[in-house]
């Protein structure tokens, strides 16, 4: 491939514009059409990025999506309230897995990482709350046209990297924490001309009335 930093939109053999990073591979087409940049406020989904953006480290994103079903069957569907019961046996279980990263470190600070939530929902409400108070003013950004318009980390990235840390969560730093604000959607890094870019701004848009009821709407979550 050329030169990464000069990547911006290409057409894909179905006719769509999109950013050309996720390239002509049809699971990461979808994944970038239908996730990436996508508002979420849901925690369990929250946690499992966090933890999934830990594994990544050193490798591709599409390896890791490649085998993000396979992750979801091994951590109890990363509910942070069973993976925070993890013990030893399940790191013997998790390291035996051929269908997930097996990498001590970071299978630890997976299970570390559930406690991490779970205190975190205790102290704010949920983990969402925290996560979404360092959405950048959105006035301040301007749509990127090229990769190398796109951040690595930013000024709220190192702030949630650090709030993160202090809250107990390992193997997050400001660049982890940038790629999960782009992925969750709190802010759209979508290029000019993709396809998705302005579909996630109106998700976006729609989804930020809700972000003061984040903690109060999961505290209360019931079917009734
Ligand atoms: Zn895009």
């Amino acid at each position: 491939m050329a030169d990464w930093a000069l990547i911006g939109v290409e057409v894909g053999a179905d006719g769509l514009p999109r950013c050309g990073w996720c390239g002509a591979d049809e699971e990461y087409q979808r994944y970038h059409d239908t996730e990436w940049g996508r508002p979420v406020g849901n925690d369990v989904r929250l946690y499992e990025k966090i933890c999934l953006e830990g594994f990544q480290s050193g490798l591709s994103w599409l390896t890791i999506l490649r085998k993000r079903e396979n992750f979801r069957a091994a951590f109890s569907g990363f509910d942070p309230g069973l993976v925070a019961r993890f013990g030893e046996s399940d790191v013997e279980r998790l390291l035996g897995d051929a269908g997930i990263v097996r990498h001590r470190g970071k299978i630890e600070a997976a299970i570390n990482n559930a406690q991490a939530t779970l205190t975190t929902i205790d102290k704010y409400g949920s983990l969402a709350s925290v996560i979404w108070s360092f959405e950048p003013d959105r006035s301040t950004r301007s749509t990127p046209q090229l990769l190398q318009d796109v951040p690595g980390e930013t000024p709220e990235s190192k702030a949630l990297a650090k709030e993160l840390k202090r809250l107990g969560f390992r193997f997050i730093g400001p660049t982890t924490a940038y790629a999960a604000m782009q992925s969750l959607g709190v802010v759209n890094d979508h290029l000019r001309g993709c396809a998705a870019q302005q579909d996630c701004e109106t998700d976006r848009e729609a989804f930020a009335l809700t972000v003061g009821d984040i903690g109060r709407d999961q505290s209360n979550d019931s079917p009734n």
